[in-house]
């Protein structure tokens, strides 16, 4: 690979998304597992925190949900334990860490992805991920400061990107 074939990291159009292992996730043991997942697909790590859910921060997170039969079984289940939250960048990683997630219930999630794998109930599903840009800024700013993300140029870039 010479110098001037080498991608250069600014010209790398850039997203990130917001991602938390939910309490089910934690409680049974599949953090790593989770976090390798992203880590070997080729995403970038910009922000982690491992936390206890206010109620407040609940239900701001799920608003769009507020209406919903749901959602204050919801809010009650991601308040009960830890949560680990992140951030992750990367070319397309809002869609693509959707696509690792898979469908909302696990009995529909394809084999190979994290609730498809792991999940058998809708209430259960292991893993939140924003579903859109915007929504991912919005809950990037919801849970984490500025101060608390880290911007950095992985050494990997030149063999993940052309
Ligand atoms: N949920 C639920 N029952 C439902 C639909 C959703 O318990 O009938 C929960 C589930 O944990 C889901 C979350 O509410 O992950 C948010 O729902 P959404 O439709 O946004 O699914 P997601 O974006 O997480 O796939
Ligand atoms: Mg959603």
């Amino acid at each position: 690979m010479t110098k001037d074939k080498i991608v250069k990291f600014e010209e790398i159009a850039l997203e990130r998304t917001f991602l938390a292992i939910k309490p089910d996730g934690v409680q049974r043991g599949l953090v790593g597992e989770i976090i390798r997942r992203y880590e070997e697909k080729g995403f970038t790590l910009v922000g982690l925190k491992f936390l206890k859910v206010s109620r407040e921060l609940a239900e701001q997170h799920y608003d769009v949900h507020r209406e919903r039969p749901f959602f204050s079984g919801l809010v009650e289940f991601i308040t009960s334990g830890p949560v680990v939250a992140m951030v992750w960048e990367g070319e397309g990683v809002v869609a693509a860490a959707r696509k690792i997630i898979g469908a909302t219930n696990p009995l529909s999630a394809e084999p190979g992805t994290i609730r498809g794998d792991f999940g058998i109930n809708i209430g259960r599903n292991l893993i939140h991920g924003s579903d859109a840009i915007e929504t991912a800024q919005r809950e990037i700013s919801l849970w984490f400061k500025e101060e608390e993300l880290v911007s950095w140029q992985p050494t990997l870039t030149p063999w993940l990107h052309e």
